[in-house]
């Protein structure tokens, strides 16, 4: 197991770096170091977990917005 129970969602890099556009994504396999994504706009692509599991969610983002 790579990213852990808490990486099984995740913000897709994709969107947000080339369309800044926060999009969920949820893991389509697990790798030993590395899981694999796809995001709900069909990017596809993998985190590197090496360093460790998440210790938590990945989802929503922690990055607070304006919905208070
Ligand atoms: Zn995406």
């Amino acid at each position: 197991m790579a990213g852990g129970p808490f990486a099984h969602e995740v913000t897709c890099p994709t969107c947000f770096l080339e369309e800044a556009t926060v999009t969920k994504a949820v893991r389509v396999s697990e790798g030993v170091e590395t899981d694999q994504y796809r995001c709900e706009r069909g990017h596809a692509f993998g985190i590197d977990w090496s360093r460790g599991p998440a210790t938590k969610p990945q989802w929503p983002p922690p990055e607070g917005g304006d919905d208070e």
